[in-house]
């Protein structure tokens, strides 16, 4: 069975016994993008670990963070000339605050008139409660848009989908009979993985063994055999990852 290993969006980051999950992920030769939520953190941890084969860091700028820290797009833009992966960014409307919810709106849609100058960005966008103002401020994309942890409606959903994003998916987006319903919507070729690790669950490490049960569940949502759907996945992420 052919074992390919991803996660397209989880915090490195944010985990205690971060040297260690280091050395296991690279181990398991797992290919993972690890978001930073503001753009400082990216410019530390893009010089301190070099070398690494299967880790890649994205340039984040975490919209629940943008209100307090909202100077630092400055470093962020100029980062933004180099790398090529970005997340997390985006808008969560479960703060209620107006004024930050202009500051959010004011980052996002500067990050993404800067992404759109160069092509090729793989986005890893946040979107809760506001995949709405999502789809319009990005549109369509020159490169790779992944909506993490989608919560929107099915029209919502569909814009997305004619926008050409992927969507990454975690194991709370299928802990529902309703959840399912909407995910079965996405077409197969635009679905990917992640753990948001370690907000999905409670444990203090990480384990890539969260793929097994994704994979599970969509293997019955999409009716096709597991291997198969590993198989799909893994198309998937190059697709997504090579632009
Ligand atoms: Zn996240």
């Amino acid at each position: 069975m052919d074992n390919f290993k991803f996660d397209t969006h989880m915090h490195l980051d944010l985990f205690e016994e971060r040297e260690e999950i280091i050395k296991y992920i690279e181990k398991e030769k797992s290919y993972t993008i690890a978001m930073t939520n503001l753009p400082v953190l990216y410019s530390k941890y893009i010089n301190m670990y070099k070398d690494l084969k299967y880790i890649r860091f994205a340039l984040g700028f975490h919209p629940e963070l943008v209100y307090e820290y909202e100077n630092q797009i400055s470093i962020f833009l100029e980062n933004l000339k180099y790398a090529k992966y970005i997340g997390e960014i985006g808008l969560d409307y479960k703060i209620k605050n107006p004024n930050n919810i202009d500051a959010q709106n004011r980052v996002f849609k500067r990050i993404i008139s800067n992404c759109k100058l160069r092509d090729n960005k793989v986005v890893s966008v946040h979107n809760r409660l506001a995949a709405s103002d999502v789809n319009s401020i990005i549109g369509k994309f020159n490169g790779t848009i992944i909506m993490h942890w989608f919560t929107g409606n099915k029209d919502e959903l569909n814009k997305s989908i004619d926008n050409g994003y992927y969507f990454s998916i975690n194991e709370k987006m299928l802990n529902t009979d309703k959840k399912k319903f909407l995910i079965r919507n996405i077409p197969i070729d635009k679905l990917l993985l992640e753990s948001d690790a370690p907000f999905t669950s409670k444990s203090k490490t990480y384990s890539i063994n969260f793929m097994n049960n994704i994979i599970r569940d969509l293997s019955d949502i999409y009716k096709l055999e597991p291997l198969n759907m590993r198989e799909q996945l893994k198309r998937n992420f190059i697709t997504a990852i090579d632009v």
